[in-house]
């Protein structure tokens, strides 16, 4: 057996029932996807355009669920619409009625999370709740129909604080709430927490996360010279 089927079926043990694991195989050759997609992982994540695309017209014969993680340009949209199964990083109105447009034009309905900025860095993305609540009020969102918001999806600080970066997942846990509440409340599509990676996946889980996004711990370093 494989590193890369050991270390799946290892994460696939502890995880609760309910909650998705999304492989993140950016910067992965598509013969380590093969590997996962043999386990039975179906749902794979990456975080660049050109290099999803590249991915999924060579796996194109198998029923992978292409995710989004990384951040979209708007003029990027057109090249995954047709296939992306979710894309996790929704960050402002322009983006998501470029993602509507797009995605009427193929006659499908995409699936949506609201990127949060919860992490103390500057350097990520992501809205506050404010800047959420006026997208989610905005008549142009209101007459979307070709996406489907289905929750919201954050990245914990950078840190070795575990203390810190519970109370990130607790606070993106909150935001959750909160637009469920306002918004989703007879919505059952709306049950999504994107939150977790491979240094903090089982604090994500026990502050309710119901999808994680792992990368390292199943396909190993990742050689950034590749990218
Ligand atoms: C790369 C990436 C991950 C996975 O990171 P690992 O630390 O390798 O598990 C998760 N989410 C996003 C948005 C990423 O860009």
């Amino acid at each position: 057996m494989s590193f890369i089927s050991e270390n799946i079926k290892l994460i696939r043990n502890n995880l609760p029932e309910k909650v998705k694991l999304v492989a993140v195989s950016k910067t992965h050759p598509v013969s380590a996807i093969k590997e996962a997609y043999d386990t039975g992982q179906r749902l794979f994540g990456e975080n660049k355009v050109q290099e999803l695309t590249a991915k999924y017209e060579e796996l194109k014969n198998l029923d992978i669920k292409w995710h989004l993680i990384g951040h979209l340009q708007t003029n990027k949209v057109k090249y995954i619409a047709h296939f992306v199964d979710m894309i996790h990083s929704v960050d402002s109105l322009k983006l998501l009625e470029e993602i509507n447009k797009q995605s009427e034009k193929n006659s499908r309905k995409i699936k949506c999370l609201l990127q949060f900025h919860i992490a103390t860095e500057e350097t990520k993305f992501g809205l506050n709740l404010q800047e959420a609540e006026t997208i989610l009020n905005s008549d142009i969102y209101k007459k979307m129909e070709n996406i489907q918001i289905c929750g919201v999806m954050g990245m914990a600080s950078f840190s070795e604080d575990n203390k810190l970066i519970k109370e990130e997942f607790t606070e993106l846990r909150r935001i959750y709430n909160e637009i469920k509440n306002n918004h989703f409340l007879n919505d059952n599509n709306f049950c999504e927490l994107s939150m977790g990676m491979s240094s903090d996946w089982d604090i994500a889980i026990n502050e309710g996360s119901t999808i994680i996004r792992v990368g390292s711990i199943i396909f190993g370093q990742r050689n950034y010279i590749l990218k």
